[in-house]
């Protein structure tokens, strides 16, 4: 399989040159240059599979250049950290099917891909007999699954910024609290704008970045979305199993668009009429929405909600949609993003009939969140996160009768405790992993917001490449 830009700028590349590029050199989206397809009796064949198994026979279709049995042991190790039969289990209630996907070490489903992400740089770098120094700004979940994606690993140091004391205090202990020598977290006196700032300067110094091998964490990175995919076809086998449809609709709480993009990939891969329709939930940074109700993709304030994962206006991985939607025509969809970092908005209206055959969306007000995460518990003893509350209000809004509605349950409602409380009055179950957490030795820098004084700190205690 080879990789192409969304912007038409980059020679084909093979799968462990795209992971190593993780953005593409023209500024694009690395994307491969066909999407293989799953006919409907290998599907069958795959119905009794392991998680493990079947992430290898998704994955591999996408991979030349690893051997079979490498790529089958990068991925065992990667699912073995979760902590549930099955690895993304699912539940059934309210008529609707939650797919589990927080039981990895930072109960978010970020885990799900920055486990996997970890083991092949891993990988990748022994081979290549090269080192990494990641570097990134956190506003609380990306960083500690980051963290844990490649904490104790060989040729990878990271260095994590979050703004100190604005971010949960489970956040705060699961970073600061992984001791291992190759994690570096920094505090900074400031808002998480401000450590986003430092890092895009950091890394626009192209000599530094050069000298250091710096890598980012950005959710762009095609492994990524690659290992999001086998999520969405073990669900469409396990719904299967139970309901005699062969149609499913999935509702995704969605931010930057990683998460959906790969449902769209998996519907692209899955026989026809498999994966039926993607529901697209957002809270009050409702860009998403917009654009899939009438084609208006323009940017607003980020506004703050108790579901800070999805407080995101210019979604990071749209831009691969939108090279689908212009019937992959890379020099048209180069236009329209220089278009769109110019004036902060597109007009896609004219694609209204394409985008609704992928999509159906709805934006969830913080009041609606709170309810929802309310009348779940009253009425089936089921505590939702915040984020995972958005989807399943915009999947009970949007539910067809006979077709089976996945939602995905992005984080452990225990990562999100106050609004879970404020909402139905107790507190969620802890987990074992965060028993204890606020108590456990840390280790962290505080430091001012200056790029200087960071990038100092970074070259201090950097891998020599
Ligand atoms: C990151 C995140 C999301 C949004 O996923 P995207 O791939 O950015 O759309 C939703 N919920 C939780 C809990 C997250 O951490």
């Amino acid at each position: 399989m080879q990789y192409l830009s969304t912007r038409g700028g980059v020679s084909p590349i093979l799968f462990t040159e795209a992971v190593m590029m993780g953005l593409a050199e023209d500024g694009g989206l690395l994307l491969p240059r066909t999407i293989p397809r799953i006919g409907s009796e290998t599907l069958s064949a795959w119905q009794k599979m392991s998680y493990a198994e079947l992430a290898f026979e998704v994955m591999s279709r996408f991979v030349d250049d690893i051997p079979s049995s490498d790529l089958k042991d990068i991925i065992n190790r990667s699912y073995t950290t979760f902590n549930a039969e099955g690895v993304t289990p699912l539940v059934h209630k309210g008529g609707l099917h939650i797919l589990e996907l927080f039981h990895g070490p930072t109960l978010a489903f970020k885990d799900v891909a920055l486990q996997f992400l970890g083991n092949l740089f891993e990988y990748l770098l022994a081979k290549n007999q090269s080192v990494l120094n990641i570097l990134g700004a956190t506003s609380g979940d990306t960083g500690s699954a980051a963290i844990y994606g490649v904490r104790g690993k060989e040729r990878i140091n990271i260095f994590i910024l979050h703004p100190h004391q604005r971010v949960s205090a489970v956040q705060e202990k699961q970073m600061t609290t992984v001791l291992d020598a190759n994690v570096f977290n920094i505090a900074i006196r400031g808002s998480f704008d401000d450590g986003q700032t430092i890092i895009k300067k950091i890394f626009s110094d192209i000599d530094f970045k050069n000298t250091f091998n710096l890598g980012a964490i950005n959710s762009i990175n095609w492994a990524r979305v690659l290992a999001q995919v086998v999520y969405y076809v073990h669900s469409c086998l396990h719904v299967a199993m139970h309901e005699k449809d062969s149609s499913v609709d999935f509702a995704i709480p969605t931010g930057n668009f990683g998460d959906i993009f790969a449902g769209i990939i998996a519907k692209k891969m899955l026989p026809a009429g498999t994966i039926r329709q993607l529901v697209l939930a957002t809270n009050e940074n409702d860009i998403l929405t917009r654009f899939v109700n009438s084609g208006d993709y323009s940017l607003g304030e980020v506004k703050r909600t108790s579901s800070p994962s999805m407080d995101i206006q210019a979604a990071s991985n749209f831009e691969r949609y939108l090279y689908y939607l212009m019937d992959s025509d890379a020099a048209r969809t180069k236009e329209l993003m220089e278009e769109f970092a110019q004036n902060g908005k597109i007009d896609l209206s004219g694609y209204q009939d394409q985008i609704r055959r992928d999509f159906v969306a709805a934006s969830i007000s913080e009041t609606a969140v709170a309810e929802t995460i309310k009348s779940f518990y009253e009425e089936y003893d089921y505590i939702l996160d915040p984020h995972t509350a958005i989807g399943v209000k915009a999947a009970l809004q949007n539910k067809t009768v006979g077709v089976p509605m996945v939602c995905l349950a992005t984080a452990h409602p225990a990562k999100f405790c106050k609004v879970v409380e404020d909402a139905i009055g107790t507190p969620p179950h802890i987990p074992d992993s965060l028993i204890g957490i606020t108590d456990k030795a840390t280790r962290c820098e505080l430091m001012e917001a200056d790029m200087k004084e960071i990038q100092e700190f970074v070259s201090r205690n950097a891998l020599q490449p």
